[in-house]
């Protein structure tokens, strides 16, 4: 048991026992997230639970007063600690419980509380016939407000853009518990600096989101997926161009190395070919004759490469097909039970060059390096397997993945197109960005945030 501070005291009193939690088992529960590296984190002083905005003011005011870190967290699937408390004494602010959003059918707007299952959200507009694009792969779980302040993408985000692109407005409490709401639900607005998108990939760093206004897009009528399979790596880069050259705009375009390709094949029993080099899903949406159009277009470029393909039949075909793609994370856990996934982009020009890079670094390493992931925008999975239990691989394999950055900045890429900085890839933002630049950021934050209490130690120290 934890010998509870005025601080907690103070906030039990002002939201009340069941909005703060000191039990040891919530501790030790919100102490961490779905990052699969080891990262050093403290167990919070508390859980703190709000259920409304006010709830949220207090919090800060109160934190801010006396001085305690807070660490906001939605659904804790962050793969880079972002949710993790990193300062004894701090609290964890758990968003679950802000989980309402009306939407304005009209202007195809929303406003959305930051607790909010993405997975949830998008069922309900699509109803509508609204559409809400971003998709990460834990969009079954994760929160909009995570999503917003790690700037979440997926598959779908090579046509319709990040979550950035769906974000027209914030409420959050800054320093001392003052309330800003930046934006409107219009699509139109340039009236000062663009605050909104300071907050958007701000991993919790800035200030706690209370609420988000949302743009909704139509729902497109009809998809298809084809399946396109090569027997070189150089053959993909080159037909990824083409088709992003060709006026057709797939709405998801993924990657998978043979490595991928047979890890998932005995994990889910999915019929793929254990003789090629890397697999093509590509995907197309709009309105029905169109998509029939893109088809053949896109059949027409996988042809004219010497590309064998096969058009998804029917749902249950494409639902498998993507099934596949969206196992891959778990799969891996079948080739060593370690991994670095690494979320590194680089410009699609790049990626014939890049790729065979990242491969050449299992044979350096001595470890298996598997490759997926979001080649329409250049954002690849580098997935570098190790054995847990050994702490030499796992050095090995650090070092592999500092390689990975070096060769996605060396492209002119990033070290991160999805996870975030958080904790694990501090070290390597000033690689990327230089000096000056996360000096400005600093300075950012202190406007935000002078006592340092929002999510300290987290992105750059
Ligand atoms: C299997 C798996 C697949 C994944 N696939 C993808 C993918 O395809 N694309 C992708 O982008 N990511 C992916 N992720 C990573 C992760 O799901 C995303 O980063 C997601 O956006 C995190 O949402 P969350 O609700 O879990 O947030 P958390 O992990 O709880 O928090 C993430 C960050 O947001 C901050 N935060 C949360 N709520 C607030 C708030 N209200 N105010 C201020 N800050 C806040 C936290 O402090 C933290 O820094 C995947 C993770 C897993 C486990």
């Amino acid at each position: 048991m934890i010998i509870v501070s005025d601080g907690i005291k103070r906030l039990i009193k002002a939201l009340g026992e069941n909005k703060v939690s000191t039990s040891d088992v919530e501790r030790k529960l919100y102490s961490y997230d779905a990052t699969p590296i080891p990262v050093k984190s403290e167990m919070p002083s508390a859980v703190v639970f709000p259920e409304g905005k006010e709830d949220v003011k207090r919090i800060v005011e109160i934190c801010y007063e006396e001085g305690i870190p807070m660490f906001p967290r939605g659904a804790g699937s962050g793969l880079t600690g972002g949710a993790m408390p990193t300062d004894r004494g701090g609290v964890v602010i758990s968003f679950e419980r802000m989980n309402r959003f009306k939407v304005d059918r009209d202007n195809a707007t929303a406003v959305v509380e930051p607790g909010v299952v993405t997975y949830d959200f998008q069922k309900y507009v699509e109803k509508l016939g609204l559409f809400y694009p971003p998709d990460p792969s834990s969009y079954k779980y994760s929160t909009i407000g995570g999503n917003v302040a790690e700037n979440a993408g997926g598959p779908r985000c090579v046509k319709y853009g990040v979550t950035r692109e769906y974000v027209l407005g914030i409420t959050a409490v800054i320093k001392h518990g003052t309330v800003i709401r930046t934006g409107n639900p219009v699509i139109k607005d340039v009236a000062g600096y663009d605050i909104t998108k300071f907050f958007v990939g701000s991993e919790g760093t800035l200030g706690l989101i209370t609420e988000i206004i949302v743009r909704l897009i139509p729902k497109p009528r009809a998809r298809r997926t084809l399946l396109a399979l090569f027997d070189d790596l150089p053959t993909v880069g080159k037909v990824v161009t083409s088709l992003m050259t060709s006026g057709v705009f797939p709405s998801a375009l993924e990657f998978m190395d043979k490595d991928a390709i047979s890890v998932v094949r005995e994990y889910k029993g999915i019929d793929l070919p254990d003789d090629v080099e890397a697999l093509l899903l590509i995907e197309v949406d709009g309105n029905p004759p169109s998509v029939e159009e893109d088809v053949k277009v896109v059949g027409g470029i996988l042809k004219d490469a010497g590309v064998s393909y096969r058009i998804a039949k029917d749902g249950k075909e494409e639902e498998e097909l993507w099934l596949a793609r969206k196992s891959l994370g778990p799969a891996l856990a079948k080739i060593k039970s370690g991994k670095i996934n690494e979320d590194i982009v680089v410009p699609r020009s790049c990626l014939s060059e890049a790729v065979p890079a990242f491969r050449s670094l299992s044979e350096k390493y001595g470890l298996p390096v598997v490759i997926f992931g979001h080649i329409g925008d250049g954002n690849l999975h580098v997935n570098i397997m190790y054995d847990k239990s050994s702490r030499e691989e796992e050095e090995r394999a650090e070092k592999a993945m500092e390689e990975v950055f070096d060769i996605a900045i060396g492209f002119g890429g990033s070290i991160t197109g999805e996870h975030g900085v958080g904790l694990t890839k501090m070290a390597f933002l000033e690689k990327q960005l230089g000096k000056e630049t996360v000096n400005i950021m600093r300075e950012i934050k202190k406007v935000f945030d002078p006592l340092n209490l929002f999510n300290p130690g987290k992105v750059f120290s």
